[in-house]
């Protein structure tokens, strides 16, 4: 059996879920925004990590590349807007993080593992060993998240957001750790280095005349007019008077992209040092072979769980489209909508 962070994050999510993808090996054509956004960032920083001088025009053509492989039915604008996203945060995120002094070296990028525990190959990718000032090293983790980050200040007291907390408990970065530590490096912790999604989108923008004012059209397509005869600004739904709009382009929603995280840059990126005691590593210990115990268990007896509470989270799961209509894909052909991972 292989397990690794995913795997075991997919396991606990709903077993169906791991089965599905660990174990058929079964992927979305087209991965869920949160997932291939996710991805994309990681593969940015594989690619890019080590660089010091960013070249734009190599960071704009892997994009494109990345972007190159998506089906024709999706969707052409959205797959645009999501290459600004990521180009203009990829170099926020590095100009940031200059400004604000970062004094960590990146030794090697992507450093991939395979450890023997009894019943289970243990697999993974290590994003980043890093080394500060003071020559101490860190396992760094790219995350990102729709979650708040930001520290804020309420009555002179500093409230961390609910999300730094939970990386203390989590199983991928105590796996990082230990995976380090079978390496024999000697490392401190591990550095969770977070993007937070944006939370503003693309707006449609107001159509303007050649006098800069706003074009609102009545019910028969006529100029809505004032009292006063002048040009409405306003739209008003009830009386069918409709503000003409177009969408934002590429370039334009790249701006407002950028206007918002250079206004407020710490709630777009943070970072944050997780340690992990002897206690952390014997209740890893236990937790791998809990969930191997269970795997083979439930395998052996074809008793894969559904945890119905999870289709419908963060947007939806990758495999409603196969649980929905009831398909069982040892029996069933692929649905269309799905490929079969290599
Ligand atoms: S759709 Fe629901 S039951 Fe099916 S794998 Fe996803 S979470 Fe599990």
């Amino acid at each position: 059996m292989n397990l690794s962070a995913s795997s075991i994050r997919n396991y606990r999510q709903c077993q169906t879920l791991y089965f599905l993808s660990n174990i058929l090996r079964i992927a979305p054509l087209v991965e869920p925004e949160y997932f291939r956004t996710g991805t994309a960032w990681h593969e940015l920083h594989e690619t890019f990590g080590d660089m010091t001088n960013l070249d734009t025009d190599k960071l704009v053509e892997k994009l494109d590349d990345m972007y190159s492989d998506l089906p024709d039915y999706f969707d052409e604008a959205k797959a645009n807007y999501e290459k600004k996203t990521m180009l203009v945060t990829y170099l926020a995120w590095r100009n940031y993080w200059d400004v604000h002094g970062d004094t960590y070296k990146v030794l090697e990028s992507e450093i991939p593992f395979e450890i023997e525990i009894p019943g289970a190959l243990v697999r993974g990718k290590i994003d980043a060993l890093i080394e500060d000032e003071k020559g101490i090293r860190y396992v760094r983790e790219y995350k990102s998240t729709t979650e708040k980050i930001d520290i804020q200040l309420k009555d002179g007291m500093s409230l961390e957001p609910k999300f730094w907390g939970q990386f203390k408990m989590a199983i991928q970065p105590l796996l990082y750790n230990w995976a380090a530590k079978q390496f024999g490096w000697d490392i401190a912790g591990v550095q969770y280095d977070v993007w937070r999604k944006p939370t503003i989108r693309p707006s449609d923008i107001a159509l303007l005349d050649d006098d800069g004012l706003k074009i609102v059209l009545d019910a028969d397509g006529n100029r809505a007019l004032t009292k006063a005869g002048k040009p409405r600004q306003t739209a008003d739904k009830a009386a069918g008077h409709i503000a003409q709009k177009r969408p934002m382009e590429p370039e334009e929603w790249a701006d407002k992209l950028t206007t918002d995280i250079l206004k407020q840059p710490e709630r777009y990126f943070g970072r944050k040092i997780i340690y992990h005691t002897h206690q952390d590593f014997k209740r890893l210990n236990r937790s791998l072979n809990n969930i191997i115990k269970q795997i083979e268990f439930i395998d052996k007896h074809d008793a894969w769980d559904q945890n119905t509470d999870q289709c419908l989270q963060y947007g939806s799961c990758r495999f409603c489209g196969i649980c929905f209509p009831g398909l069982d894909m040892t029996k069933d052909e692929l649905p269309e909508g799905f490929k079969q991972k290599i």
